[in-house]
């Protein structure tokens, strides 16, 4: 079968890839399918779910792949790595969407490629739900992701700390430059390289940098301005990414790479849960910094396409770089007058958005419910108890519930206008983590129900109906799940 594929990576030079075919598995079994992804994408989900299995397991690629495992470096953990790379992660081809956009399929856990270094190329069936969930439900919410096509289970056990189920995930994305593709070949002083990949990304995501002086510097504050507004929709949804690693930023501005991610119960803004993690560098409050420090890595690729002289190179890099938090902070202060019913910056507002967020973290309110109960509340009064009942002391909350109505009464907008927005700004449902983690035990069991059943809330995050259901319900102390891991 021929999907109807271009390769505009796989025409750059040979040094950006390895060509590598998936490694066949025993016995393919499609577990789950996105034919909304599918048809997105100008597939005909009739034809395409029955060769699934086959073709998304890759022992049968469609038959104008040209498949091929990225180079890439990164930093991890504040380390360098020069070599990284697609380990396990197969690129078939890009997809020209009816909606004009390219789109690569990946295939992930697809077996060995000549940058698997001491892995098994391969992925367990948990791990690779749960990017699909997670990347699912962040589109429904939405934020900028990598999608799911599919997941297929292999047939054949991998070995972690113990034997697990293997499966592969498709992966759709705008595309998988990362910032450390362009480190990769920075590192090895192969300019020529960088700057062809610059073209690339140029082409592909930032066509309007291609007629201005300096193409490098508008890339870079591109990108910039994709992930200071990436890392604020993360925040205004407690999201917490695990693993920013500067070879899991994708230079189109795409949440990706989906390991130990989670969203918070309880508002704290010191909240990690990555296991790896030990001191924080990706706990949530420290996103937008890390999110600056890994476009500085970006900008210094590019330093010497932005300027011949490099102490202006420099200044002008970090013209570009140094108002990267404040832009986050900006994206996030709008989007909490969005979350509080309020609809353009007025007086006090972000002294009341930093108060609400305060007496939270003082009394471990529920993020996701404060939010959702506090947009209920703002249609009748009479929705105040359930929202003060988050609260530990009555005063703060109802101190602070006084001067939001005041604001909300002087707003100059409609109110049914701000009601609309809040309730679209404020989830009843985000993928809990012990819901998540529930989901995956029960499928690796072999039932599939409460992974069907929390993907279908999922992509309707914002439904009323979905208020009283068990899954707006933020977790009992004996359920909440405190640890999450990359699963690699
Ligand atoms: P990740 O933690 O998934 O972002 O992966 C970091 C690096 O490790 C990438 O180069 C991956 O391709 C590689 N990697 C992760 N898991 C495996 C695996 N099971 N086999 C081979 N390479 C892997
Ligand atoms: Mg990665």
């Amino acid at each position: 079968m021929r999907l109807g594929l271009q390769h505009s990576y796989a025409t750059l030079p040979e040094r950006f890839y390895a060509r590598v075919a998936p490694t066949p598995v025993p016995d393919p079994k499609l577990v789950v399918f996105n034919r909304g992804l599918a048809r997105k994408l100008g597939l005909d989900p009739e034809l395409l779910e029955p060769q699934a299995a086959a073709m998304l397991s890759g022992n049968r690629p469609p038959e104008d792949a040209n498949p091929i495992a990225m180079a890439y470096a990164g930093h991890q953990f504040g380390g360098f790595v020069p070599s990284l790379g697609d380990g396990r992660a197969i690129l078939l081809g890009e997809l020209h969407a009816p909606d004009g956009t390219l789109r690569d399929l990946q295939l992930k856990g697809a077996g060995l490629t000549p940058f698997s270094r001491g892995g098994d190329g391969r992925a367990a069936l948990g791990p690779m739900l749960r990017e699909y969930l997670i990347s699912e439900a962040m589109h429904a919410l939405g934020v900028p992701t990598t999608r799911s096509l599919a997941v297929v289970t292999t047939g054949e056990p991998v070995f972690r700390e113990s034997a697990l189920p293997g499966a592969v995930l498709t992966r759709v994305a705008a595309s998988h430059v990362r910032v450390g593709t362009f480190q990769y070949f920075a590192a090895r002083g192969d300019q020529e390289a960088v700057h062809t990949l610059l073209r690339y990304v140029i082409a592909r995501h930032y066509p309007e940098a291609s007629d201005v002086e300096v193409p490098a510097l508008a890339v870079l504050r591109s990108v910039a301005q994709r992930q200071a507004a990436l890392i604020a929709d993360w925040m205004l949804l407690g999201f917490i990414h695990g693993v920013m690693n500067t070879d899991n930023m994708a230079v189109a501005g795409e949440t990706i790479d989906y390991g130990p991610c989670a969203f918070m119960d309880p508002y704290d803004p010191n909240t990690v849960f990555s296991s790896i993690d030990h001191r924080g560098r990706y706990g949530f409050g420290n996103q937008p910094a890390i999110a600056q420090w890994n476009l500085a890595r970006l900008a210094e690729t590019l330093l010497p396409l932005i300027d011949p002289e490099p102490a202006k190179a420099v200044e002008l890099a970090t013209e570009v770089i140094g108002p990267l938090i404040a832009q986050s902070d900006a994206r996030f202060l709008a989007g909490m007058r969005r979350k509080l019913g309020l609809s353009a910056a007025v007086q006090g507002d972000a002294e009341l958005a930093r108060r609400l967020l305060l007496i939270m973290e003082q009394s471990h309110a529920d993020f996701t419910l404060t939010f959702r109960r506090l947009a209920l509340a703002a249609q009748s009064p009479e929705a105040e108890p359930p929202l003060r009942e988050l609260f530990a002391t009555e005063t703060d909350i109802t101190s602070w519930l006084q001067d939001w109505r005041t604001l909300m009464t002087n707003d100059p907008e409609p109110l049914d206008k701000r009601l609309t927005a809040m309730r679209t700004a404020n989830p009843a449902v985000i993928p809990r983590n012990h819901r998540v983690q529930a989901a995956l035990d029960a499928a690796e069991a072999g039932d599939y129900g409460p992974f069907h059943a929390l993907l279908d809330v999922l992509q309707r995050p914002f439904d009323a109906r979905l208020d009283k259901s068990e899954y707006a319900r933020p977790p009992d102390p004996s359920e909440r799940v405190l640890r999450t891991f990359c699963g690699t």
